[in-house]
C-alpha cells in the first residue's frame, strides 16, 4: 500500500528540513504506510493540507470513508439499520433531524481510518449531509468544529 495525499492535482511532500510543500509530480509525493499516518499529516498541517485527501496509488482508490470502492466496508442488514434507527429515536445522531428509514446513512462514531470497528456499538445513524460533513473527523474534533462554525456564524449575524 502506498498512500499519498492529493487534491486531485498536486501532492503533499515534506522537504529535508521538514517543511510541508506541494508538488505536481507523484514521484516526489511523500508516501505513508497507511491512511492513519496520512490523516495525522493532515491534522499536523491542516492549512497546507486543506482540500487534500489520502489516495492509494496502488489501489487507485480514494481511501476516504464513504467511497463505495472501499472493499473492506461491511454491508449492514435491514434489521441492523432498523435497530440503529430505533436506538436514536429515528433522528440523525449529529443534527437531530427526523429521518425516514430510507434516508438513514450509517456513521462510524470512531472513523474506520482512526481504528474504529464495524461493531454495532461504533455505529449511529446520520443524515447524508451530516455524514458527508463529518467524514473522517473524530467525534471530539467534529464537535469542536461545529461549535467553531456556530460561534463564528452567530457573531457574524450579530455584527
Ligand atoms: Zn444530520
Amino acid at each position: 500500500m502506498a498512500i499519498v495525499l492529493t487534491n486531485g492535482v498536486c501532492y503533499i511532500t515534506t522537504t529535508g528540513s521538514g517543511k510541508v510543500v506541494k508538488t505536481p509530480t507523484l514521484e516526489e509525493a511523500q508516501t505513508f504506510y497507511g491512511v492513519n499516518a496520512a490523516m495525522r499529516k493532515i491534522s499536523k498541517a491542516p492549512g497546507k493540507c486543506k482540500g487534500y485527501y489520502p489516495y492509494d496509488t496502488e489501489e487507485d482508490n480514494i481511501c476516504r470513508y464513504g467511497t463505495e470502492k472501499n472493499k473492506e466496508r461491511r454491508k449492514y442488514s435491514k434489521e441492523e439499520r432498523k435497530i440503529l434507527y430505533e436506538r436514536s429515536g429515528g433522528r440523525c445522531a449529529l443534527c437531530g433531524r427526523r429521518l425516514t428509514l430510507e434516508e438513514v446513512t450509517l456513521d462510524h462514531i470512531l472513523p474506520i481510518s482512526e481504528g474504529g470497528c464495524d461493531d454495532m456499538n461504533n455505529l449511529q445513524i446520520a443524515c447524508f449531509d451530516c455524514n458527508q460533513f463529518k467524514g473522517n473527523i473524530l467525534p471530539d474534533e467534529f464537535m469542536e468544529r461545529v461549535i467553531r462554525i456556530f460561534m463564528y456564524q452567530t457573531k457574524r449575524n450579530i455584527c
